[in-house]
């Protein structure tokens, strides 16, 4: 039997935090099965896949697909079947007692049910003179900011796939880009990796950390490469910096209520749910070893199919 939200009841069935893959596929499934979901999606809506091209991995798109045109359309989708989205970010939430609360700019949301999306977020260096040119001469998005840097050298930092992603994206628009990695193994995958060091715009160059940023009157103008092995350094001059490095996971508005591991990712404890009954999680956010999109998509279905479950067998 469908589960309905009571008349004039204020305690929404389930409330769903973040809005990538595994957000838009838990709030279809959760629509569907007639739980009229809340999301909040954030200020920044779709979360990762809005700052990548091209998405050739998700099976269905033949042809590949842009990242915000699959989000456009996974939001679509599951707003068909009556999911209410906001783009607001949730500053906190008090999970210890039920109904659960969800604060956002001032305004307190009680749920049943909450639903954990909230992925992860880019990793940056730390080297000497980074802060001064965080989102300026330094960025951790090509798709973002790689058409600032038109006609110009630029390094990217990293060995996985993201930085092979953005190396190739960035041939569109630098005269040449290095690539430097802290070792020779990389984590990219085989075809990714070809894509880049086959491309004659690009250097791939192993062993290589930036401990340095150098920049002048105009900005961003090189870094100082050192080779773990044995010290030694060098300078590379470049106007343009792309760190992709990784990720790490959202979870600051928890302020610790959930347990995590180690390096901070949520952990789940019976299926898909935390270690409070009732909290939810899918997607980047608990995911540490796939973070693709169909895997994170997969992640939101199971997740929403356990809270539908759980709320019928504690809730309603
Ligand atoms: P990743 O696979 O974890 O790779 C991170 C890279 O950064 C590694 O090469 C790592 O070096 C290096 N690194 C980490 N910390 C560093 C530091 N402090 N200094 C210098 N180098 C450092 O991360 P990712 O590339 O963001 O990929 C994450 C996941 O998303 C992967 O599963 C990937 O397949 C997926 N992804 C897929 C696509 C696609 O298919 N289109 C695109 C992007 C990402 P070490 O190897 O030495 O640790």
């Amino acid at each position: 039997m469908p589960l309905a939200r009571a008349m004039g009841e204020e305690v929404r069935n389930v409330i769903i935090i973040g809005s990538g893959p595994a957000g838009y596929t838990a709030g279809l499934y959760t629509s569907r099965a007639m739980l009229e979901p809340l999301m909040f999606a954030g200020y920044m809506s779709g979360g990762q896949l809005m700052l990548t091209s091209d998405i050739e991995n998700f099976p269905g798109y033949p042809e590949g697909i842009a990242g915000p045109e699959m989000m456009m359309q996974l939001r679509e989708q599951a707003e068909r079947f009556g999911l209410e989205v906001q783009d607001r970010n949730v500053d906190r939430v008090d999970l210890s007692e039920r109904p659960f609360k969800v604060y956002t700019e001032g305004e307190e949301y009680k749920a049943h049910a909450i639903i954990i999306c909230t992925g992860a977020e880019s990793i940056w260096l730390g080297a000497e003179g980074e802060e001064e040119q965080k989102g300026r001469g330094i960025s951790t998005c090509a798709t973002c900011d790689g058409a600032f840097f038109r006609d110009q050298e630029i390094l990217v930092v990293g060995g996985g796939d993201s930085a092979m992603e953005e190396a190739t994206f960035l041939t569109r628009f630098a005269s040449k880009v290095t690539l430097v990695h802290r070792r020779d193994v990389f984590r990219a995958s085989q075809v990714m990796y070809d894509r880049a060091a086959n491309h004659d715009k690009i250097e791939i160059k192993t062993f290589r950390q930036v401990t340095k940023w150098l920049s002048d009157d105009s900005g961003l103008s090189g870094a100082v490469l050192e080779d773990p092995r044995d010290g030694s350094t060098e300078e590379i001059a470049v106007t343009g910096a792309f760190i992709a490095i990784g990720h790490k996971p959202i979870t600051g508005f928890l302020e610790g209520q959930l347990e995590t591991d180690d390096e901070g990712y949520l952990v789940h404890k019976e299926l898909t749910m935390t270690s409070i009954p009732g909290v939810f999680a899918a997607g980047d956010v608990v995911d540490t070893r796939y973070k693709q999109a169909i895997t994170a998509a997969g992640l939101g279905c199971q997740a929403a199919i356990d809270a539908e479950r759980w709320l019928e067998d504690n809730v309603h």
